[in-house]
């Protein structure tokens, strides 16, 4: 394995509305879990466009794309 990714995409709890947008565009790495909210199942590649696509298109604006040292 590689270096551990050091990017992260954090999921408001209180915005997210589970539209399940996010999981049809990328099942590889959202999923709606129990609690009815999106969930970062895998790796984040930070770069990817189709990765900043969704986060800019999630209607309710719950994803938010962060390196691991930001604060
Ligand atoms: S697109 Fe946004 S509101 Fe819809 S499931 Fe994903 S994070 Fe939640």
């Amino acid at each position: 394995m590689g270096e551990a990714s050091p990017w992260r995409v954090d999921v408001d709890r209180d915005r997210c509305l589970a539209t399940g947008g996010c999981v049809h565009a990328l099942p590889a790495l959202f999923e709606i879990g129990p609690d009815h909210i999106a969930h970062v199942i895998a790796a984040v590649d930070g770069e990817d466009e189709l990765l900043l696509d969704i986060i800019d298109e999630c209607p309710t604006n719950a994803l938010r794309l962060r390196k691991e040292d930001d604060i």
